[in-house]
């Protein structure tokens, strides 16, 4: 069970402790792993139990003791009061924001948000009279000139998506309490393991499980960490909407704690190794890693994160579409896709420019985002250099 009170914990959960966490074998006949309850029904003995609702567990979809385990695992690492776990990360993102906002609000979302999130709010927010304001993510302490009388809360992504901005959640979060407004905090790059946005001053965490929890491209789950008092409004909207999660992938998500220090060690070895390596070729303009000591962002990187993870961005110097295919297609150890944090090393372009609005996106040229994964580094390294013949072959 996490605490109870407003208070945060600011410490990294160590190797031994997300080993032993959410578990408790001899409740289950020695078995190690917390099984699988798969249920809908959940039967009361008798009907003064009934009347009293004073069952742990008293319908499938409002939580199951694998549920249960991995809840108050997440909710001791994130130092909050408690966790609702998701369908999917996106799901965490929309069930938070609509935990908080009514008609007439007014939202500030920092640019280099997760696209989908920007879909929610100018689509459905929007439609029930929610109006967003996007925030440059540098924004700082600024922030405060932003807030107006109906602000109801400050999302904030730290890196952000795609570009990887660092933002100074403590300065945001002093200036939003100030005034009374809430701050919602997706910390998916980082994991629970390497940022506590909580202890930083947020009130809710999004997390993608998705990502490195879950950590092998085989299950989508998301999670909601709150401080006490915003914990309330998650309980309500979460179980208002009918939001949970299932027991497959719950069971996905435990399994991945296990490892997640282990796998996040070499992820952010591989990604950093990576990060140098393209740092120091001629086709690359820039990189964009905070944990890169040249980064604009290292300084609040360091001051707030314990780790990076493995997923970075690159700007190539402007090559024509053809040598970008040559690099791109015949990259073996390299897969194209979206969501990331499994095993595999991935890579995929992108473009914000049609996402985002209160800055301006304006790359040397093309954008590459990777994701390093648990391969051998020098394997890696040498993919990409063959790519990068391929690609020099091809202009
Ligand atoms: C992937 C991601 C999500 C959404 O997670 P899903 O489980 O794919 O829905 C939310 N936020 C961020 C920052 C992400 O990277």
């Amino acid at each position: 069970m996490g605490n109870k009170d407003d208070e945060t914990h600011a410490h990294r959960a160590s190797a031994t402790e997300i080993i032993h966490l959410g578990r408790d074998p001899f409740a289950h006949h020695g078995f190690v792993n917390t099984p699988v309850y798969r249920g809908s029904t959940v039967l009361y003995p008798t009907l003064e139990s009934l009347e009293a609702k004073s069952q742990p567990y008293t319908y499938g979809r409002r939580g199951t003791p694998t549920v249960r385990a991995l809840q108050d695992a997440l909710t001791q690492i994130a130092g909050g009061a408690d966790t609702k776990l998701t369908a999917s990360g996106y799901q965490a993102v929309t069930t938070a924001l609509l935990a908080f906002v009514e008609t007439g609000d007014h939202i500030l979302i920092s640019d280099t948000v997760y696209e989908p999130t920007r879909q929610f709010c100018d689509y459905l927010l929007k439609r029930i009279g929610v109006e967003t304001q996007y925030y440059d993510p540098l924004i700082g302490a600024g922030i405060a000139t932003l807030i107006r009388p109906n602000t109801r809360l400050v999302y904030v992504e730290s890196p952000g998506s795609q570009t990887f901005e660092m933002q100074d959640i403590p300065a945001i979060a002093e200036a939003a309490h100030k005034k009374n407004v809430w701050v919602l905090a997706d910390n998916t790059w980082a994991s629970p393991l390497y940022c506590q946005p909580l202890a930083l001053g947020a009130d809710v965490v999004i997390e993608a499980g998705t990502k490195y929890l879950v950590g092998h491209a085989d299950a989508l789950l998301g999670f909601i960490t709150s401080n006490a008092r915003a914990a309330k409004h998650i309980e309500r909207a979460a179980g208002t909407l009918g939001v949970c999660p299932g027991s497959e992938e719950t069971f996905l998500g435990l399994r991945g704690l296990r490892t997640l220090d282990v796998r996040l060690v070499r992820h952010q070895e591989t990604g950093l190794r990576l990060a140098e390596w393209l740092r120091a070729r001629p086709e690359i303009a820039r990189v964009l890693h905070p944990a890169l000591p040249t980064d604009p962002g290292h300084a609040l990187w360091k001051r707030d994160c314990k780790g990076a993870t493995g997923l970075f961005s690159v700007i190539l110097k402007p090559v024509p579409k053809p040598a970008l295919a040559a690099f791109l297609n015949g990259l073996t150890l390299f897969g194209m896709g979206y969501s990331w944090g499994g095993y595999e090393s991935l890579v995929i372009p992108f473009d914000c420019t049609p996402y985002r609005t209160a800055t301006r996106w304006q790359p040397e040229g093309q954008a590459l985002r990777f994701h390093a994964g648990l391969e051998n580094v020098d394997d890696l390294i040498a993919d990409l250099d063959a790519g990068f013949a391929r690609l020099h072959a091809a202009s």
